[in-house]
């Protein structure tokens, strides 16, 4: 017995559906992944390099002038979290604003030629909802037209840099996209109100930046201080074995510029071991899951 929210569901098409469109989690007696695996996993990272400082300058303009410290994501954390998914043969998404990609081409080119999946995150890291629509909406364009060019495809899933508006699910459908990563709702992917959108949802619990996000001045609202490698370890694996007997999803939530210093990365690496030990965990893109989740669950 778990504290889950669940709701029990005789299984039927109508009755499952009323509860989807509701938000309720996946409940019945279907398997929820592929090839009998027991649990899902999807690494994601949100390559946000100097524009996260950049758009923190707006709630404090002295973060703006560190904007030089996010290129130690690029330049050093995603090379090592690129080398941990090649050892263990595993796939990840990285969620990157266009402005980042314009940045760093050679950077995310080098992340997809590696067959990982390559996520919006939009253009600049300001949140849509202190924008203009007008300005949410070209923005999240020029992303679009920028992974065009730079990858020859455009991206299938978004997240959130901050917030949504009434109209950024609408932009995702209409760029085609299959899923979104923004919401915390619940612990299993489900279908947005739409039906036509998978929710992956991430959680606070498995995100780097609350950890490890620091600075020491001007200090972000949250900060705690920069907590011990092997704390965050045992919380990260607590929470995976929870979600695995529950048959969830786990979706831990890093930055590559915090997540990306040796000894971090190298607990991602012993992480990354500790899923794939179970032999039934199906580690995927947000891509893969969405695309299972559209095709088979529902
Ligand atoms: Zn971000």
């Amino acid at each position: 017995m778990t504290n889950d929210t669940t709701v029990a569901t005789d299984g039927s098409t109508g009755e499952q559906r009323d509860l989807i469109d509701e938000g309720v989690p996946w409940e019945t007696d279907q398997d929820p992944w592929p090839d009998d695996y027991q649990a899902a996993a999807t690494f994601t990272f949100d390559l946000d390099a100097g524009e996260l400082w950049r758009a923190a300058g707006s709630v404090d303009p002295e973060f703006a002038r560190i904007s030089y410290r996010g290129e130690y994501g690029p330049k050093v954390g995603v090379p090592r979290i690129l080398d941990v998914f090649d050892r263990h043969d595993a796939q990840c998404t990285f969620f990157v604003p266009g402005k980042v990609a314009a940045d760093w081409p050679a950077v995310v080119q080098r992340i997809h030629a590696a067959g990982h999946e390559i996520a919006h995150h939009g253009y600049t890291h300001d949140s849509p909802r202190n924008m203009p629509p007008e300005r949410e909406e070209r923005e999240f364009k020029q992303a679009l037209d920028l992974f065009d060019d730079l990858l020859g495809e455009t991206p299938t899933g978004y997240r959130t840099p901050g917030g949504t508006t009434d109209q950024t699910m609408e932009l995702v459908l209409a760029a085609g996209m299959t899923y979104d990563a923004s919401s915390q709702a619940t612990d299993v992917p489900y279908l947005r109100d739409s039906g036509d959108l998978v929710e992956i949802p991430n959680c606070y619990l498995l995100d780097d930046f609350v950890y490890w996000g620091y600075n020491m001045s001007p200090a972000f609202e949250f900060q705690a201080g920069i907590a011990p490698v092997q704390q965050v370890f045992e919380a990260w694996r607590a929470e995976f074995e929870g979600l695995y007997d529950r048959r969830r999803l786990f979706v831990p939530t890093m930055h590559p510029q915090v997540v990306g210093r040796a000894s971090r990365v190298d607990m991602l690496d012993r992480l990354l071991e500790r899923v794939l030990a179970t032999d039934d965990t199906w580690v995927g893109t947000c891509a893969d899951v969405a695309s299972h989740w559209h095709e088979s669950v529902v």
